[in-house]
């Protein structure tokens, strides 16, 4: 360990209430602290910055997972193995819960949760591109109340996001309107379990009468900040998926993706990837 422990203080409250009285009188001092799989390797390595954490671990108020006619709400606790146990999930939303059969390895499902991962904010993260593909909102919650806004629009640059020093991720809410539509998931790392991506693609959509009707792509590990891919979108939509289309909507998507060269990968190579998983969702489509 290369931290000197007694350097950090972590407080727990004991009710959310409590949680963000303390983020208010001090803001900016204290930061949250959930399953801390993100916090803890910055520990480890001597590079956690912040001094002082907030353990919202046990606030029963963030957990949970509720369904109603028209929605799935999750709390910003919810982790990976409760996403993946979850049959409504399941049948519903499997991108999530391939995303989170693919993040880390067990232990690291068990202990990290989706809030984190959000809020975390790195572009190569797993369960971004299917919350953005799934159109997801959020609640940020304060001692000034709630507010929700949609996911897209929320990272604003490189770890930069909407949400302020006395707020918390508190909720997750999907709509319940993936009848009848394709549902395509692809992460590409160098090992199956314990890889962070070099691409990942998460992509929906519905075919009518041959046409596409509805289509919402996302990318991870493609640019400062998961994107959502709305002129790839704007070159489906009305379209049949014939090799015609998927040309143009491959070129459409070289300029709305910015790849960088990395110690994972290359930016040629994410260009290429990117554009080989859009083609094999594409071809989905069409069978
Ligand atoms: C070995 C290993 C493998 C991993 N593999 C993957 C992977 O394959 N894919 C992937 O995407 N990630 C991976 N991760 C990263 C990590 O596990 C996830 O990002 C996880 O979801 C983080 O959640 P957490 O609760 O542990 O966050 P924490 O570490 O507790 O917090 C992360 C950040 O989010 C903030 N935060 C947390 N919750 C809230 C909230 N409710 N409101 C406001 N701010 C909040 C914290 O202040 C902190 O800045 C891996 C990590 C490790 C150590």
């Amino acid at each position: 360990m290369r931290a000197f422990v007694p350097n950090y203080e972590l407080t727990t409250p004991p009710s959310l209430a409590e949680a963000l009285s303390l983020l208010e009188r001090e803001p900016g001092v204290w930061k949250p602290f959930a399953g801390g799989t993100d916090l803890m390797v910055l520990l480890e390595a001597g590079k956690l910055p912040h001094r002082n954490y907030v353990n919202i671990w046990d606030l029963s108020e963030l957990r949970g997972i509720e369904v109603t006619d028209t929605h799935i709400t999750l709390g910003a606790l919810t982790t990976y193995t409760e996403v993946q146990a979850h049959p409504i999930l399941q049948s519903e939303f499997p991108m999530l819960c391939q995303a989170a059969s693919e993040t880390g390895g067990l232990a690291i499902q068990n202990r990290g949760t989706l809030g984190g991962n959000i809020v975390n904010a790195s572009p190569a993260a797993d369960s971004p591109p299917a919350l953005l593909a799934y159109d997801a909102e959020i609640e940020l919650v304060s001692s000034d109340g709630s507010r929700w806004l949609p996911y897209r629009g929320f990272h604003t640059g490189y770890k930069q996001m909407r949400i302020g020093p006395n707020e918390l991720l508190a909720r997750i809410r999907m709509s319940r309107n993936t009848g009848g539509a394709t549902h395509y998931y692809r992460k590409v790392g160098t090992r199956k379990a314990q890889a962070i991506s070099k691409v990942c693609l998460a992509a929906l959509a519905k075919v009518e009468q041959d046409q596409i009707s509805e289509v919402r792509i996302a990318l991870g590990s493609v640019a400062p900040v998961v994107v959502r891919c709305v002129q790839t979108e704007d070159v489906l939509r009305g379209q049949k998926p014939d090799a015609e289309t998927i040309k143009s909507a491959c070129a459409t998507l070289s300029h709305e993706i910015s790849p960088i060269d990395d110690i994972r990968s290359t930016a040629d190579y994410r260009l290429r990837v990117g554009k080989n998983l859009l083609t094999d969702f594409l071809l989905m489509l069409r069978a």
